[in-house]
């Protein structure tokens, strides 16, 4: 099984910015996608855009047993699942003096137990057939710490850190690490102080549209049996 005309792809927080860009290039090379997020009104939108190849349901990566459930109607509608692209993420941004307790934990339960349920949820099934493929988006916050995101950076490295450790133990199942700079999406616009808000806002001038993200994606499923991409790093020219 190799062409991606014939993979089975779930994807998290499709409801916008890179996973919504994922879901557009992937829909475009015939895969079927199964598409994944807490707005249910997008995902539909998307979903009859696109067409029959791509369903959806509602999904809060949180939730281990929506996540269950999420996989599970994947493999009603399309008979299998071949690639998780655990996606969802959120950026809260602040600096730790803040001792925004809620936000950090937002953080850690969307950015890691949401991909460890993600995880959870496919890897007896890739280990009963046999293969499959994980691929985690981290990010370059996955390499680097910068002031107001050391929660948000220590998700990321956690993320790395999973999807190695995911990769050492299955010889047939492949993990890659997507790692995003700066894109312009929806990320951070629910950061609560204004003046990190207002730093984002000026970092964003020198950011990637979604769609350069999807093709690293698209990259990595595109590779035959045998060959794990295993990070991918991208970065636009203009920034670190
Ligand atoms: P967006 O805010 O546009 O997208 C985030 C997605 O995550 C949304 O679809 C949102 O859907 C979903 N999401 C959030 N919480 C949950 C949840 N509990 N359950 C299910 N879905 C959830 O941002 P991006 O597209 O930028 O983010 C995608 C990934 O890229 C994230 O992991 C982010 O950390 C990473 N990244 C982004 C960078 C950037 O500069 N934009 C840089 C580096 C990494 P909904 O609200 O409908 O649930």
């Amino acid at each position: 099984m190799t062409g991606i005309s014939e993979k089975i792809v779930l994807i998290t927080g499709a409801s916008s910015g890179i996973g919504e860009a994922t879901v557009r290039e992937l829909a475009a090379a015939g895969a079927r996608l199964f598409i994944g997020a807490r707005r249910a009104d997008r995902l539909k939108a998307l979903a009859e855009e696109l067409g029959e190849r791509v369903a959806w349901r509602e999904l809060d990566v949180t939730d281990a047993a929506s996540f269950e459930a999420f996989a599970d109607a994947a493999e009603a509608r399309f008979g299998g699942i071949d690639v998780l692209v655990n996606n969802a993420g959120v950026m809260p941004l602040s600096p730790l003096a803040a001792l925004k307790r809620d936000e950090w934990k937002r953080m850690i339960d969307v950015n890691i137990h949401g991909v460890l349920n993600g995880i959870a949820a496919v890897l007896p099934r890739f280990i009963a057939k046999g293969n499959g493929h994980v691929v985690n988006v981290a990010s370059v916050g996955a390499h680097l710490v910068l002031p107001t995101a050391a929660v948000y950076c220590g998700t990321k490295y956690a993320v790395w850190a999973i999807t190695e450790g995911l990769r050492q133990e299955h010889e047939n199942i492949r993990s890659t690490i997507i790692s995003p700079g700066v894109t312009a999406t929806e990320l951070g616009d629910d950061i609560s102080d204004p003046q990190v808000a207002a730093a984002l806002k000026d970092w964003r001038q020198k950011s990637l549209t979604p769609d350069a993200i999807a093709r690293a994606i698209r990259y990595a499923l595109e590779q035959p049996d045998g060959v794990d991409v295993n990070e991918i790093i991208v970065r636009p020219t203009a920034a670190n």
